[in-house]
């Protein structure tokens, strides 16, 4: 696997950990050895924090990307060096925010897809907020009411989530495995899932809660009509 420095697919909830800097770009680009800051994709933000040196040198973290295979750190001054012993901190109350919604996000497309088979388009999780867009043509409020009040049961069940590889082979028989339409880079031979039992499966990079209990309950904010079959919904976490 390419990601074998990315420490928050393995656990989550990490919230410290101590690294080596591999590399820093143009002075303030880092790579490190291991990490658990989350870059930016699959429509979660990527996490904040900060790098700290020799027990009380800090450099804040700003930015966390991927760039060929590798994840790379903006930091917010130069200074750091290649073989440099760092202690990591994400700002964890942005993390487990996103956390907690990434995990919604998977219960509510999964009840719309299987009971309307409408296709989950896109989504983007905020602090705030998250939207999913999924294509349906006859929309219903009250029927999709009535999905929310389904995800809202299902968020209180205290299902525990799973999280596991699988070859790409094995994982593609399972049907709705791949939700985003091109979402799946094709040079991954092993494929991250994560499986919220007898609500979703799914191949998926980011972190997610450990039981749907943490989540809370979903409430809409905003439904628009986005011409002939497009739906876009904003919902918040109460
Ligand atoms: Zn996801």
């Amino acid at each position: 696997m390419p990601d074998n420095e990315a420490l928050y697919l393995i656990d989550s909830y990490l919230k410290e950990c101590d690294a080596t800097v591999e590399s820093v770009k143009d002075g303030k680009f880092v790579v490190l050895d291991a990490t658990i800051f989350y870059p930016r994709s699959g429509g979660q933000p990527n996490d904040i924090g900060k790098m700290i040196r020799g027990g009380n040198e800090e450099f804040n973290v700003v930015f966390v990307g991927k760039f060929d295979g590798r994840i790379s750190h903006e930091v917010d001054k130069e200074g750091l060096k290649p073989g440099d012993r760092i202690k990591c901190a994400i700002d964890w109350e942005r993390r487990y925010t996103l956390m907690r919604y990434h995990t919604a996000a998977h219960v509510i497309a999964s009840i719309v897809n299987r009971s309307t088979g409408a296709l989950i388009t896109g989504n983007q999780l905020e602090l705030d907020k998250t939207r999913f867009d999924f294509s349906l043509e006859n929309f219903d409020r009250a029927q999709f009411n009535h999905l929310v009040e389904e995800a809202n049961d299902t968020l209180q069940k205290g299902i525990e989530i799973k999280t596991y590889s699988l070859p790409r082979d094995e994982a593609m028989k399972i049907p709705g495995v791949v939700k985003l339409a091109g979402a799946l880079p094709p040079n991954i031979e092993v494929l991250r899932i994560v499986e919220i039992p007898g609500v979703d499966i799914q191949a998926d990079g980011g972190t997610h809660v450990k039981n749907l209990k943490e989540v809370g309950q979903i409430e809409i904010v905003e439904l628009v009509n986005k011409g002939k079959a497009n739906r876009r919904v904003y919902f918040k976490l109460k």
